[in-house]
């Protein structure tokens, strides 16, 4: 029996489970969308869905089980306390919540109404994250000792709220939530030091992009960067190992890896004429030394889909993938990424 669900904020995202990742999954069914906006109401009904007139229609409506919240992010609370005291499990966009401490009040709602609080990190299936993680846990490159993850726009910051303070707007919270929880989720190991940068180029209230530095007790230096006023980007991902050095250049998964050879006694490297001078060190390694090997296919996640794990977890009990334990750590490292900027130092941790 598939899971019966109504989804609130019939905006980019929500229309986007509606009309996309859920149309490809048989575990759920859209009962129907609730918008505030009359034009998103109008779209609901022309989706095909059925259209609550109201967020209380919606919440009595005893055949849902599940409620999806894509709204702006400081809306996410309340919504997610009002859905699950009326004995909805919840499904919420990222970043779940503006501060640790609302979201300790949003597990703590989940557990005393006895349902489940998922969060939509969908980023952890995304291909290039999954090449990534494979090159590092398989240590293709030999132990990744430096890992680059950027992405770059050159738009500024889109719409409306996410300008805003008071909606939880700012690049931090809109895609540092995505690039800080496929790290953690990669890394298993402490973070050590955090230190931060904040971009304000475009004279918003919030930050239209951050450089975050992390360090990690492994040894792993992490450069996790969001901009949007970049018109030529950085690569998606630059990971270099102790043997070899990978590029993913983008969401298209073009990169490749160069790996050193076994024929470490080869001819050096051949000085290069570079500007006014001549430089060996940063001349091309020889042929012999190296060779350029096409990126892994992406492998397909060994773990289900998003909402086929959250079928299983209310269905029959199974572990989420996205454990809100792990939610609690990003939305934690966030803070803390935010004070280093706010005060130019660098935090200790251990
Ligand atoms: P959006 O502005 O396109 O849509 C938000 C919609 O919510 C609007 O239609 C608005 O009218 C509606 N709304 C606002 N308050 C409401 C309320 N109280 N009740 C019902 N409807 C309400 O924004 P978006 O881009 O769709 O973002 C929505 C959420 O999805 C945000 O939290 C965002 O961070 C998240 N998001 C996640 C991803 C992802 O990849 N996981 C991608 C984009 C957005």
């Amino acid at each position: 029996m598939p899971i019966q669900l109504a989804i609130i904020g019939y905006g980019g995202m929500g229309s986007y489970h509606a009309n996309d990742i859920l149309t490809k999954e048989t575990c759920v069914n859209v009962r129907g969308c609730f918008d505030i906006k009359a034009d998103r109401k109008a779209q609901i009904e022309a989706d095909g869905h059925y259209a609550y007139a109201s967020l209380a229609e919606l919440l009595m409506d005893a055949t849902v089980e599940a409620v999806l919240v894509a709204t702006p992010n400081d809306s996410h609370k309340e919504l997610t306390l009002r859905s699950l005291q009326a004995g909805k499990h919840v499904i919420c966009e990222k970043p779940v919540a503006l501060s640790v401490v609302d979201f300790a009040e949003m597990t703590a709602a989940a557990e005393k109404n006895q349902r489940c609080l998922f969060v939509h990190q969908n980023r952890r299936w995304d291909a290039d994250f999954l090449i990534m993680r494979e090159l590092y846990q398989q240590q293709r490159l030999g132990a990744i000792f430096q890992l680059e993850s950027r992405v770059h726009g050159a738009n500024g910051i889109p719409g409306d709220w996410r300008r805003t303070k008071a909606a939880g707007g700012g690049m931090l919270l809109d895609w540092g939530v995505h690039l800080l929880d496929q790290l953690l989720f990669l890394v298993d190991s402490p973070i050590k030091t955090i230190s931060a940068d904040f971009s304000y180029i475009l004279g918003d209230e919030v930050d239209d992009g951050f450089v975050s530095y992390l360090t990690f007790a492994n040894g792993l230096k992490a450069v996790i960067e969001v901009g949007t006023t970049n018109y030529i980007k950085l690569p998606r991902w630059y990971a270099k190992g102790v043997t070899g050095t990978a590029l993913i250049q983008d969401w298209d998964l073009s990169g490749e890896l160069v790996l050193q050879t076994d024929n470490q006694t080869a001819a050096e490297p051949k000085p290069i004429q570079a500007g006014q001078g001549l430089t060996k060190t940063m001349a091309p390694p020889s042929e012999e030394a190296t060779k350029h090997v096409q990126l892994p296919k992406a492998p397909t996640a060994e773990y289900p889909t998003f909402y086929q794990n959250v079928y299983a977890v209310i269905r029959e009990q199974a572990e989420p993938i996205v454990k809100n334990r792990e939610v609690k750590q990003v939305l934690e490292l966030m803070a803390q990424i935010a004070t280093a900027a706010q005060t130019g130092e660098t935090i200790h941790l251990s």
